[in-house]
């Protein structure tokens, strides 16, 4: 059970988090798109069609079939170079209404009939040169991803467009392994290609009980892991795993209503944010998909506080560690 439930706490709570100054490292480009920016972009591709997208009940999912509903709707209003601009710039607005500071999207380039992968990678970039342009306090990264269900030939595919293009573009900072995790690979190799070549790498890992594949990830030693659900013992995980990644000390993105929504954890309460603050490990706080869960950041934070009893100022050196505790962001920031 949530333990403020004092309605005035909570309030002054959650205008706490929302004025700190915040970091996000795990947002899907795709799955973050606001109930506007789907209904705008729905419009614009299909004119008739709209009351589709006004439908949706994005703040009270029944079910995970809502949740792959919206991803859909997401993945077929971005298959132009304008909607995937729109859809970029959108949602950095938004973030950047959160107070969110610095953030990395993250996306599967995408090859449609009218764009190409190299094309739908530009268009990101350039919705986020002209939030640089207005000069509004947010910085902006991009991590190329690599979906696991997609095989081999995207992967490499992906890594070399993204390996080729952060030469030119400093936005590209990294690699993201994404994608159904029951799926494909993890490329190990592949990814080792990217990291020679200077890219951080952020790899999905244990979202389902896979000891092995979760210890060969652990092993390759990634600058962040995602989720990382299934590797404590409570969740799927064992304690030589857990022990392995306190000791590697590879920062986590921790998506609580992710977790909680797609039912990879049973609640709030039995998420492993609290074995992994417990034992100082670092960890970062971040949305997902934060139009498909109908969150934020700062409600992400809130949620973090209220059910693992965090006050205010641990709210804040919380953020703060986010932000300069880990070598591998400090790297990232220090650009
Ligand atoms: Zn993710």
């Amino acid at each position: 059970m949530c333990p403020n439930d004092d309605e005035k706490r909570d309030g002054s709570l959650k205008s706490f988090c929302h004025k700190l100054p915040k970091t996000e490292l795990h947002a899907h480009l795709n799955g973050s798109l606001s109930k506007e920016t789907l209904i705008k972009l729905h419009k614009m591709n299909y004119s008739t069609e709209a009351g589709k997208c006004e439908n949706l009940n994005m703040e009270n999912f029944e079910s995970l079939t809502d949740v792959f509903e919206t991803f859909n709707i997401a993945h077929s209003v971005t298959r132009n170079l304008e909607s995937v601009y729109i859809a970029t710039y959108d949602t950095i607005k938004e973030f950047y209404e959160d107070n969110v500071i610095y953030l990395e999207l993250r996306s599967t380039p995408r090859a449609e009939e009218a764009m190409t992968k190299k094309d739908y990678i530009l268009s990101i970039l350039r919705a986020m040169r002209s939030i640089q342009d207005e000069k509004l306090r947010i910085q902006t990264k991009l991590l190329i991803s690599v979906n696991r269900k997609q095989g081999l030939k995207a992967a490499r595919e992906n890594i070399h467009l993204a390996i080729e293009l952060s030469k030119e573009h400093k936005e590209i900072v990294g690699i993201d392994l994404s994608g159904d995790p029951t799926k494909g690979d993890a490329f190990l190799n592949l990814l080792d290609e990217a990291r020679k070549s200077g890219l951080k790498i952020a790899a999905h890992c244990a979202e389902v009980p896979n000891e092995k594949e979760a210890m060969d990830i652990l092993k390759f030693k990634p600058d962040r892991l995602g989720h990382g659900t299934c590797i404590h013992p409570s969740l799927g995980g064992t304690d030589f795993l857990f022990e392995t990644l306190l000791a590697y000390k590879i920062p986590v993105e921790l998506c609580l209503t992710s977790n909680v929504k797609c039912k990879s954890v049973p609640n709030y309460d039995a998420h492993h944010f609290k074995y992994l603050y417990d034992s100082m490990h670092p960890i970062c706080i971040c949305t997902d998909d934060k139009g498909v869960f109908g969150t934020t950041l700062s409600r992400e934070l809130t949620l973090a506080a209220e059910y693992f009893n965090l006050r205010e100022k641990e709210c804040a050196n919380f953020i703060a560690d986010s932000h300069n505790n880990y070598e591998q962001v400090k790297v990232i920031y220090a650009e």
